[in-house]
C-alpha cells in the first residue's frame, strides 16, 4: 500500500524519504525548519565565505559556477557576481540541447566567462544507452559530467571555490545527514548524486569504451583536491531557496521560460528547458516510484505556501506521469533505439506493485499509452501515512 505525506503529495515510494509519527515527510519538515533558520546569520556566513575566497589581485577567477543555463545556474551566477566575486562559469554539454537551452546558455554569459566541455558524442551516447538499459537512467552520464567536470576544472585552473545551487536533499527530502550539509564532496556525489550504484569504471569495455575515453567523468583524487584546497558549497545553505521567485528575478536578467506551453509531465514552464530527452529521465522515475515531475513541483508549491494540498492533488492527477511523447521521439532519434526495445526496457523498470498488469505481468496502458495506477481514484491521498 502506497502512503502519502499528510501535508504534501509525495508518496513513500520515494527513495530515502522518511515520515514522522504524524505522517509528515522529511522534506516538509525541512521546509518548516527553513522558516526558523536565521537567514541573516547565513547571509553573514556567506559574506565571510566571499571575503575568504575573493582574490586580492586579478590573477585568477574567484570561484567556479557549474552552469546548465537553467534558472538555478542563472541565480548562482547572478548572486556570485552581485557579491563581488568574479566567477568562471563551467558548462557540461547536455545530451540533446534545445533552442531555448542555447538561448539561455548564451544569456548566462552576462555574468562571466564560460568554459564548455564539448564531449565526444560517441562515447557519451554509448553511456546514455548503457545507463538507460542497466539502471534505467538515460541521463546517467550527464549527472556524472555536471558534477565531475567543474571539479576537474577547479583543480586544473586552481580555483578552489565551487558554488553549487540548491541542496536537492534539503528541497526534496533525503537522509538527515545529507540535508544538514552545506558542502558537496565525493561522498555526497556517490551517495546522493543519482549514480544508482553504477560507477564510472563500470563503463570501461562497454561498446569499446576505454579508460582514456572517461577522463572528463573521473572525479579528481582526494590528494588532488587537497592540494588544490577545493571547497564546494551549496548556495541553498546560505540563501532561502525559492524556485519561483528566483525564476522571476532571473527573467528580469534575460532568462527565458518556455512560452509555447508547459513542460511535458508537469504544469510548469520554468524548468528542464535545456535538454530534449530529460522527459524520458523523469518518466523513468515515474515508472520506478509512481511519482513524476508534477508531484515534485506540487510539493514545492505546497511547502512554499503557494498552493493548497487539494490543488496539488488535482494537478498531480492531471499532469503526473503522462507518457512524454515528444521526449521519447527525441530519445529514439538520438539513440537509434527501436521503440520495441525502448518499451521493453521501460517495462523492466516499471514497479508492478504500483501499476496494473495483465495476466502475463506486463504493464497495462490506457488508450493514450499511459500506465494505470492500482489506486486510480486517489482516495489514497486523503489517508495520511499515520492512519495506515
Ligand atoms: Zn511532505
Amino acid at each position: 500500500m502506497v502512503r502519502y505525506c499528510s501535508t504534501c503529495v509525495m508518496p513513500d515510494t520515494k527513495p530515502d524519504l522518511s515520515f514522522d509519527e504524524k505522517g509528515v515527510c522529511d522534506a516538509c519538515l525541512s521546509a518548516a525548519a527553513k522558516k526558523t533558520i536565521n537567514w541573516q546569520e547565513r547571509e553573514a556566513e556567506f559574506k565571510k565565505l566571499v571575503e575568504r575566497f575573493k582574490r586580492k589581485d586579478s590573477s585568477n577567477y574567484d570561484c567556479i559556477i557549474p552552469v546548465s543555463g537553467g534558472k538555478d545556474s542563472h541565480y548562482q551566477a547572478y548572486i556570485a557576481r552581485k557579491s563581488g566575486l568574479n566567477p568562471l562559469l563551467v558548462h557540461f554539454e547536455p545530451t540533446m540541447r534545445t533552442e531555448l537551452g542555447l538561448k539561455n546558455l548564451e544569456n548566462i554569459r552576462r555574468f562571466g566567462d564560460m568554459l564548455e566541455l564539448k564531449k565526444n558524442p560517441n562515447v557519451y551516447k554509448k553511456m546514455v544507452i548503457e545507463g538507460f538499459r542497466r539502471v534505467g537512467d538515460n541521463e546517467w552520464p550527464n549527472h556524472i559530467g555536471i558534477f565531475t567536470f567543474p571539479i576537474r576544472v577547479a583543480v586544473a585552473y586552481k580555483i578552489p571555490l565551487i558554488i553549487w545551487g540548491e541542496n536537492s536533499q534539503l528541497e526534496y527530502g533525503g537522509p538527515k545527514a545529507s540535508r544538514m550539509k552545506n558542502t558537496l564532496d565525493r561522498r555526497w556525489l556517490e551517495e546522493f548524486g543519482g549514480l544508482l550504484g553504477l560507477r564510472v569504471e563500470d563503463m570501461v569495455g562497454v561498446e569499446g569504451i576505454s579508460e582514456q575515453d572517461l577522463i572528463p567523468y573521473q572525479y579528481p583524487t582526494d590528494e588532488e583536491l587537497q592540494v588544490a584546497g577545493i571547497t564546494g558549497v551549496f548556495l541553498g545553505y546560505y540563501k532561502k531557496w525559492d524556485a519561483r521567485s528566483q525564476t522571476e528575478l532571473m527573467q528580469k536578467n534575460g532568462f527565458s521560460i518556455k512560452e509555447d506551453g508547459l513542460v511535458e509531465g508537469t504544469y510548469t514552464n520554468y524548468e528542464n528547458l535545456d535538454e530534449a530527452t530529460v522527459g524520458v529521465h523523469d518518466y523513468l522515475k515515474f515508472v520506478k516510484f509512481g511519482f513524476g515531475r508534477a508531484t515534485d513541483h506540487a510539493c514545492l508549491d505546497i511547502r512554499n505556501g503557494r498552493m493548497a494540498r487539494e490543488e496539488g492533488v488535482a494537478l498531480v492527477k492531471k499532469y503526473d506521469g503522462k507518457l512524454p511523447k515528444i521526449s521519447i521521439a527525441d530519445f529514439l532519434a538520438y539513440s537509434s533505439m527501436s521503440r520495441k526495445e525502448f518499451d521493453s526496457v521501460m517495462d523492466s523498470f516499471t514497479d508492478k506493485a504500483i501499476f496494473m498488469t495483465d495476466e502475463h505481468g506486463s504493464p497495462l496502458r490506457d488508450n493514450d499509452g499511459n500506465l494505470i495506477k492500482k489506486y486510480q481514484d486517489y482516495s489514497i491521498f486523503t489517508q495520511s501515512a499515520a492512519q495506515s
